[in-house]
C-alpha cells in the first residue's frame, strides 16, 4: 500500500474541496503574469503547492513564481522519478531511514515524518515548529531544498486516527 492510500494525510480538504468546486464551476481566478508581477514586488513567500503534489506541475510553470518570491517552501514525494531541477527547491518527502538515505544519495535534502516515539537520524533536526509551535513555517523556510542545511524530521500529527494510520503504515515497511 502507498501512503497516499493509508488516509493520513493531515491536510484538511475542505479548503481543497472549495477551491477544486470553484474551479471546476470556471471561476477560480487563474494565477498570470500581473500575480507574479505582485509576488515579485512584495516579494511575497510562497508554499510551492498547498495538496497534491508540486512536480506534477511542469517545473518551467512553478520557477517564474518561485523567483519572483523572497522566500519559499516546498516538498515532494515524486523526489525519485520528477525532474531533477526541483532539487534546488524541494525537500524529498520520504517515510523511512532508508528512504531518506536513498534520497539524500541522489542529492536531496530530506523531509521524514517519524511516528511520535521514534529516534531522528544523525543528519537530521527536529522541524522548529515542533520544538516550539510559536515558529511557523514563513518564519522559518529550513525546508527550501538542497543548501547544506541540515534534513528535516517531524513528528507526525493531527487528527488521532490519521496519526495511528501512519503509525500503522510506518510499521510495515
Ligand atoms: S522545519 Fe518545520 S517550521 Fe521550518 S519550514 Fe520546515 S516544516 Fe516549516
Amino acid at each position: 500500500m502507498k501512503m497516499s492510500q493509508t488516509g493520513s494525510c493531515y491536510v484538511q480538504l475542505g479548503n481543497v474541496n472549495n477551491i477544486y468546486r470553484k474551479y471546476i464551476a470556471g471561476t477560480y481566478q487563474k494565477l498570470g503574469t500581473k500575480e507574479i508581477s505582485i509576488i515579485e514586488h512584495y516579494r511575497y513567500p510562497i508554499r510551492i503547492g498547498s495538496y497534491g503534489d508540486p512536480a506534477a506541475v511542469p517545473f518551467d510553470v512553478w520557477e517564474p513564481i518561485i523567483l519572483a518570491s523572497s522566500k519559499w517552501t516546498g516538498y515532494s514525494h515524486f523526489w525519485y522519478k520528477c525532474d531533477k531541477r526541483w532539487k534546488k527547491y524541494l525537500m524529498a518527502s520520504v517515510q523511512t531511514p532508508s528512504e531518506a538515505k536513498q534520497a539524500q544519495n541522489q542529492g536531496w535534502r530530506t523531509f521524514r515524518i517519524i511516528p511520535p516515539d521514534a529516534p531522528l537520524s544523525n543528519n537530521e533536526v527536529l522541524c522548529r515548529n515542533a520544538e516550539d509551535d510559536r515558529t511557523k513555517c514563513e518564519d522559518c523556510f529550513l525546508c527550501n531544498g538542497s543548501s547544506s542545511k541540515p534534513n528535516i524530521a517531524d513528528r507526525v500529527h493531527g487528527l488521532n486516527w490519521k496519526v495511528s494510520n501512519f503509525v500503522k503504515y510506518v510499521n510495515q515497511q
